[in-house]
């Protein structure tokens, strides 16, 4: 027994997947396409944090969300997944090569409808929405791409939440390099800095989820 969250040791990690996780063939197909073809395949969510932020959409009846940075779009599925029939996923990413996996994945799951993708730095599409009067208008945002401009997707993505809505911001424990003083790498003090700014905000609900590179959920608590 444990009251502090446990480090998975491989065996452990095994046995949660085991008994936890019901990965589609689809989303499993993508993964080993993504790992196959990919250089940077370790970008892409675990599927434990997939099956998790699935739940969490489910829990507040998402219907309309936004992603910032699809990748080859595993978490945009699982995402997709979780709204209604007519609800709507967002998604920004600046790479036209990453996201035809991402396409083709859409297609083959039949969410093409589902699904808007704007290819373009994802700060625009953000401003473009906030400008054609989508402010307080999402139910779930996940932040997921180059961790300079966390704070500014950030600041964004809160204007754009609904009261009450649900922000994920991944990769915020960054391998634990944050954690390290001496690690002074860009990514890690932009990550840290993120944090702490996270840490200071008074307007919102908080925890950093330790599941895969780190989760930050955030709950809006404003108008
Ligand atoms: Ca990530």
């Amino acid at each position: 027994m444990s009251n502090r969250t446990l480090s998975l040791d491989d065996r452990t990690h095994e046995y949660l997947l085991s008994v936890s996780v019901a990965e589609s063939e689809l989303l499993r197909e993508l993964r080993e396409e993504t790992a196959a073809e990919n250089q940077f395949a370790v970008m892409q969510i675990s599927p434990e944090q997939g099956q998790f932020m699935n739940l969490l959409l489910k829990l507040i009846g998402a219907k309309r969300a936004l992603e910032i940075g699809t990748f080859t779009g595993y978490s945009s599925i699982c995402i997709a997944n979780a709204l209604p029939d007519d609800g709507e996923l967002i998604c920004c990413d600046n790479s036209g090569d990453w996201t035809l996996m991402a396409r083709k994945y859409w297609q083959k799951a039949g969410l093409q409808d589902k699904i808007k993708l704007y290819l373009q730095d994802a700060s625009i599409t953000l401003q473009l929405l906030l400008d054609g009067a989508f402010a307080g208008s999402f139910d779930f945002i996940f932040i997921d791409a180059d961790k300079q401009n966390y704070p500014l997707y950030y600041e964004q993505s809160l204007k754009l939440l609904r009261k009450g809505g649900l922000l994920a911001i991944d990769n915020t424990l960054w391998s634990g390099s944050v954690a390290d003083p001496e690690n002074m790498e860009p990514g890690t003090r932009a990550i840290r800095r993120f944090n702490e700014m996270v840490k200071n905000d008074n307007r919102v609900i908080k925890s950093l989820v330790p599941i895969g590179d780190g989760l930050t959920l955030i709950v809006k608590d404003f108008e």
